[in-house]
């Protein structure tokens, strides 16, 4: 039989493993991040209009540049962004790998502060860059200074930040942010994937684009809009940046009834948003109710919360599982993450770790 092994394939992605959160058929998924609430009827029967209308036109590629769905992209955001400072993909899985092409590649470096999202490294391999793993502090946070020699010492073409941060919750300082910015020469990305469920007075990295044309910040409709399934993410950034990621999109990438189904949800997204209130409130009572049991527990500004179980992860996560609760092994030896969802599955999650 013929295996990956007996192919052609790139050195550097022999032995790799593929991305591969478990997708399991449980009563409680509290694993990915996604968003529990399913869209609600009248949000859905629009969805299904405005695709339906793409339908009989779909003998004809979409708009290539996606025009009208970065102009909504940029009225939701503000801060004064326009529809020039704004480009979409399939997830903002996919920017952050236009990214890669564009500024990383070959004999180019990218650099980030784990424990963050698994996804960077493996975005940045797969576009031939070489990935530095730099480390937060053993709170999970970083300090700007730290931020800044790390920066100096490695000088990297691409600076990957994620606010709030995934696996941790916790939204970086904003000095980290600038610290960064008057540092590096690179790009400077901000995944911002969870910025909707932030807590109150926790600044986004929007508001610092005006001065700073080397600055990316990453968005998705994967999390707080509850549209994962649609694949939908964006970057907002100088109309520049934009130019350089229209060299190695693929034409067309955006399908246009992931633009039609877009741009419908984003025309609703009161009534999308208003579950943000709802999971935020479980989120905390995750975090409370864990501390109150004596775990320590990360402070979260996301849709998930990182505990210490006081063991064996893995343990503990296959027993949660084996009471129908899947919730994440990030690989951090002694920590688990859980996403909140609704009050019932909190219950499910807290009852199952009793
Ligand atoms: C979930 C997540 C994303 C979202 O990726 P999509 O491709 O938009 O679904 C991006 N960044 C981080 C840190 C995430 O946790």
């Amino acid at each position: 039989m013929t295996t990956i092994d007996d192919l052609p394939i790139r050195d550097d992605l022999r032995g790799q493993t593929p991305y591969g959160a478990p997708q399991l058929d449980v009563p409680v998924r509290l694993n990915t991040n996604e968003n529990s609430y399913e869209l609600p009827g009248e949000v859905a029967d629009a969805i299904v209009k405005a695709v339906a209308a793409e339908v009989k036109d779909l003998n004809r590629y979409p708009d290539r540049d996606a025009v009208a769905l970065r102009a909504d992209l940029a009225d939701y955001l503000g801060h004064g962004l326009t529809t020039a400072n704004l480009w979409a993909a399939n997830g903002s899985n996919e920017v952050q790998q236009q990214l890669l092409q564009a500024f990383g590649g070959p004999g180019r470096s990218a650099i980030g502060f784990g424990p963050s999202y698994s996804m960077h490294p493996l975005l940045a391999q797969g576009a031939g860059t070489r990935w530095i793993g730099a480390l937060r502090d053993a709170d999970f946070g970083l300090a700007p200074g730290a931020a800044r020699d790390e920066i100096e010492r490695h000088d990297p073409d691409l600076v990957f930040l994620c606010s709030p941060n995934n696996p941790t919750g916790t939204a970086l300082d904003p000095e980290v942010v600038t610290a960064v910015l008057d540092t590096a020469r690179g790009m400077v990305v901000v995944d911002e994937a969870y910025a909707e469920f932030a807590r109150e007075g926790t600044p986004s990295a929007l508001a610092l684009l005006p001065e700073h044309p080397r600055l990316v910040v990453t968005r998705t409709m994967s999390k707080a809009f509850g549209f994962a399934g649609g694949r939908l993410g964006y970057f907002a950034a100088h109309p520049a940046v934009v130019d350089a990621v229209q060299l190695v999109r693929l034409p067309y990438h955006l399908s246009s009834l992931t633009q039609a189904a877009a741009r419908a949800a984003i025309a609703h997204r009161a009534a999308l948003l208003a579950t943000v209130e709802a999971i935020k409130q479980q989120r905390d009572r995750i975090v409370g109710t864990l501390r109150e049991r004596g775990y320590r527990v990360a402070d979260s500004d996301a849709n998930f919360v990182l505990f210490e179980v006081g063991g064996d992860q893995k343990v503990v996560w296959q027993r949660l599982l084996d009471r129908g609760v899947l919730i994440r092994d990030v690989g951090l030896p002694g920590w688990l993450r859980v996403t909140a969802g609704t009050p019932e599955e909190t219950d499910a999650f807290l009852e199952g770790l009793r």
